[in-house]
């Protein structure tokens, strides 16, 4: 009897063996995908890992219904990282199977396809369960697998729609198409033979007949005199109230020049620049100490200050490992900053740049998948967020980590809870290559680990161009309030500094860390304030829309008119958010454009790229915005950053609020005043000697480090102690409580190290669930594997307990 090994997408730890033939037993190689029934009449995509004949002992094998791939499609050391992610994050491996694989490769029967209508095929070329399928769809808009399997009935019906989807018949639902182009906007400058005085009367000899064109020309003069910024074609020719035809004729005769600026200005052809990239010293000297670390150590972070253009060694240590032929993987925190970075790197290595995260369509996620399983030069480097990590890289030799202390590399939700980071170090040494992190102000992990010397560390302390740190002025806000200084929620300083930066032709970035426009709306008379009828948060209160929003469950409502509890009509907004400080600065500056950059207006397609875009072509005075600010972004004429509210970081209740606080303040200042002049930063704050604040403005990390590694030492945190986080979710309030109780008493009764809880969370009800947590904190050097298995025999025996089976336990391993 022949046997295969597999692993089914779904939230089991365990693998599953089916029977196959014994051609079928010869043909299956580990890695290649197989539909098999699971269940009563469900059929999935499984991954075969080994082939045996060992016959299972608790249930009869089934058989296969078919084998999808020719070859294998998943890679050895990729189902051994999948193994160890399952191992250390402690989660079931179809998790991890499931979040790699792109949803195309992983048909099931209740996929959705829907028929794309714009491919390129002759029905005639399709067999007669093909044209069967795509006929069902020209008459339903949309199908599930299973009600195909009833159309053509039979059952193997999953490679017949994978040759449709690959031939672009059919797609899975829910997909996003078009590719983004960035707009182009149209420029024109004075040909740089008029500059000196002797040119302008050249020039002025040159027109003296063309009464049109000197008109242009002279509007061209007075624009630049007052603006101190480029010259848009449209801007000019409302100005001049001209046309473009006279336009044209100066280009033509070589007095204006034509110019786009597309997202980057290092090019503005949008071809791959022939020129070599050429270091500045600091840089150099950072580039070979990274060099050396590698010939010991496989991790190097490269701490370097922001603006200290860590992206030009990462694209020198790129062509490095290109030209010996390796793959390259660079993992970024946001897609927003990816759209940057992706340009970047194209002027530089073109075609070989790939992208793959999740904005992008399956069509294009599995080519890329193909792409890097080929090890094809077309995504020889291939840029994505986390789950990058996942693609079947056959010969990797460098990952580079960029901003490896955002925590967004972490997974919360769902299983697998990993970390991108962390996992990428296990992943380089399966392929024994090399991880570059970088930041301007890295974790205390990872800071740690190369004061450990496991990890090799590169400091680069100046900025590019050698501009100066930005300059930091604290603004202290009860004072302001109490000398009457504040205009809404801007301090005279701040307003001051805005003039001047506006008036300079340069642009500004206002930070605040909340969306919306106020936190909550409080009743004047009682005090009452509207709460999420779904989670025990208040709600937060959008003006535009006029709604009350809860920011976890989405819930909305209209704005009250009065107060739910005592009908007054005497209601108040409290806090603030981006949306308020939008409206603010709008009236205060009437005249400048203002733009807002948070998850509400970034939720398009394309939100991001837009408004990136519109501020680099400076479209935009005033980007008001999120943390979203504070993610390596590049913008050449920012020199003033207004945090508006520092305090509501530092009070966070979280043991590393101090650390992200500092990283957040210093990560948005740092967009000030990175190309030619050093850039100012106004903090607003109630605590301007705050350590952390004082660190921030002295831009101290070694202080922050230093004092926070302190703090973590003694209240039992990590790097020396690691965290498991249980989280327990149920419906029922007594049931949820009583079984938490159970789990902490048998955990902390068993393990020999500080298990804290059962803790109701600041938010401890979501979505009609309520929640309570679990903290196991394991001190550094204990043997972690064996406290693992321990952990998991306790949950095993908790979901053996009947009254306790329906409450959710996650895990969550090195809980961010
Ligand atoms: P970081 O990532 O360290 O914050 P960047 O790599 O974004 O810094 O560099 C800051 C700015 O300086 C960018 O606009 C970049 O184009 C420019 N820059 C840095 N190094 C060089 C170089 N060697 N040659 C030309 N421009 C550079
Ligand atoms: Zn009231
Ligand atoms: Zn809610």
């Amino acid at each position: 009897m022949f046997f295969v090994e597999v692993i089914l997408p779904l939230s089991l730890a365990k693998t599953f063996t089916y029977r196959v033939s014994e051609s079928e037993f010869n043909f299956i190689k580990k890695g290649m995908r197989i539909a098999v029934p699971f269940g009563k009449s469900k059929i999935y995509t499984a991954l075969a890992i080994e082939t045996h004949q060992n016959e299972p002992t608790l249930y009869e094998a089934k058989e296969i219904h078919q084998i999808l791939d020719e070859k294998p499609i998943a890679t050895a050391i990729q189902i051994e990282h999948w193994q160890w992610i399952s191992t250390y994050y402690m989660c079931a491996i179809g998790d991890v199977f499931r979040n790699a694989f792109p949803s195309a490769l992983l048909l099931e029967s209740e996929s959705v396809i829907t028929s794309t209508n714009n491919a390129d095929f002759s029905v005639k070329d399709l067999s007669d369960d093909e044209y069967l399928v795509y006929e069902a769809l020209q008459k339903q808009n949309v199908l599930k697998i299973g009600d195909i399997v009833a159309i053509v009935n039979k059952k193997n019906v999953l490679p017949l729609l994978q040759k449709l989807i690959d031939t672009g018949v059919l797609v899975l639902q829910q997909e996003m198409k078009e590719a983004y182009k960035p707009k182009l906007i149209r420029y024109v400058r004075l040909h740089s033979q008029f500059d000196s005085n002797e040119g302008l009367s050249i020039l002025l000899e040159m027109l003296k007949n063309a009464q049109k064109q000197k008109e242009i020309v002279l509007a061209y003069f007075q624009l630049s005199a007052t603006e101190k910024k480029p010259i848009t074609v449209k801007k000019l020719i409302e100005f001049s109230q001209s046309n473009t035809a006279v336009v044209k004729a100066l280009i033509d005769k070589q007095i204006f020049e034509e110019y786009y600026v597309q997202h980057d200005r290092v090019n503005f052809s949008g071809k791959i620049n022939d020129s070599a990239l050429q270091l500045s010293q600091a840089q150099e000297s950072a580039f070979t100490a990274i060099q050396n670390s590698f010939s010991e150590k496989t991790v190097s972070l490269l701490h370097g200050v922001t603006s200290s253009g860590k992206t030009e060694i990462y694209i020198k240590l790129i062509e490095e490992y290109l030209s010996q032929e390796k793959q390259i993987l660079f993992l970024l925190p946001e897609i927003a900053i990816t759209v940057q970075l992706v340009n970047r790197l194209q002027l530089y290595f073109g075609e070989k740049v790939a992208v793959f995260h999740s904005k992008y369509s399956n069509n294009e996620r599995v080519e890329v998948w193909k792409q890097v399983l080929h090890n094809a030069e077309k995504a020889q480097i291939v840029i994505g967020a986390r789950s990058a990590l996942f693609l079947p890289f056959s010969d990797l030799g460098l990952i580079i980590v960029d901003e490896e202390h955002e925590q967004t590399f972490k997974q919360s939700d769902p299983a697998p809870r990993y970390h991108a980071r962390d996992a990428a170090v296990v992943l380089a040494n399966l392929h024994q290559a090399k991880v570059l992190l970088g930041s301007a102000t890295p974790s205390l992990e990872s800071y740690y680990n190369t004061q450990l010397n496991k990890y090799g560390l590169v400091t680069l302390s100046e900025r590019y161009n050698n501009v100066r740190m930005p300059e930091v002025l604290l603004v202290d806000l009860k004072d302001k309030y109490f000398r009457k200084k504040m205009t809404g929620h801007f301090s005279d300083v701040l307003l001051e500094q805005i003039t001047e930066t506006l008036s300079l032709g340069e642009q500004v970035i206002l930070f605040q860390n909340r969306r919306g426009y106020a936190p909550i709306i409080e009743c004047m008379t009682c005090g009452h304030v509207p709460d999420c009828p779904q989670c025990d948060v208040s709600l937060t209160f959008h003006k535009f829309k006029s709604q009350l929003r809860c920011h976890y469950c989405g819930y909305s409502m209209a704005k009250p008119s009065h107060c739910h509890q005592c009908s007054s009509v005497d209601l108040n907004t409290k806090g603030f958010g981006t949306e308020q400080i939008e409206l603010e600065i709008k009236n205060l500056f009437p005249s400048a454009k203002i733009g807002r950059m948070d998850q509400d207006t970034t939720r398009g397609k394309f939100g991001y790229e837009k408004i990136i875009d519109e501020f680099k072509n400076r479209e935009i005075d005033i980007l008001v915005g999120t943390q979203m600010l504070a993610k390596g972004l590049d913008f050449d004429n920012v020199n003033l950053v207004g945090i508006m509210n520092a305090d509501t970081m530092l009070y966070h209740p979280d043991f590393r609020a101090f650390e992200r606080s500092y990283q957040m303040m210093t990560q948005v200042a740092g967009r000030a005043g990175r190309f030619k002049k050093q850039g100012k930063v106004v903090i607003q704050t109630y605590n301007p000697n705050h350590n952390t604040i004082q660190q921030v403005t002295n831009h101290h990390y070694l202080g922050m480090y230093k004092e926070q590694l302190y703090d973590r030492q003694i209240y039992k945190y990590p790097p020396y102690f690691k965290l498991i986080k249980l989280t327990l979710k149920h419906r029922d309030f007594d049931k949820l409580k009583e079984g938490a109780m159970w789990l902490y008493q048998v955990m902390s009764q068993t393990l020999p190290m500080p298990v804290l809880g059962p803790e109701e969370p600041a938010i401890s009800r979501i979505r009609n669930e309520y929640i309570r947590t679990i903290m196991i904190k394991i001190p550094q050097n204990f043997a972690l594997g064996e406290t693992k298995k321990t952990i998991q025999k306790i949950l095993n025996s908790f979901d053996a307990v009947a009254v306790y089976r329906s409450i959710k336990v996650t895990t969550n391993v090195d809980f961010y």
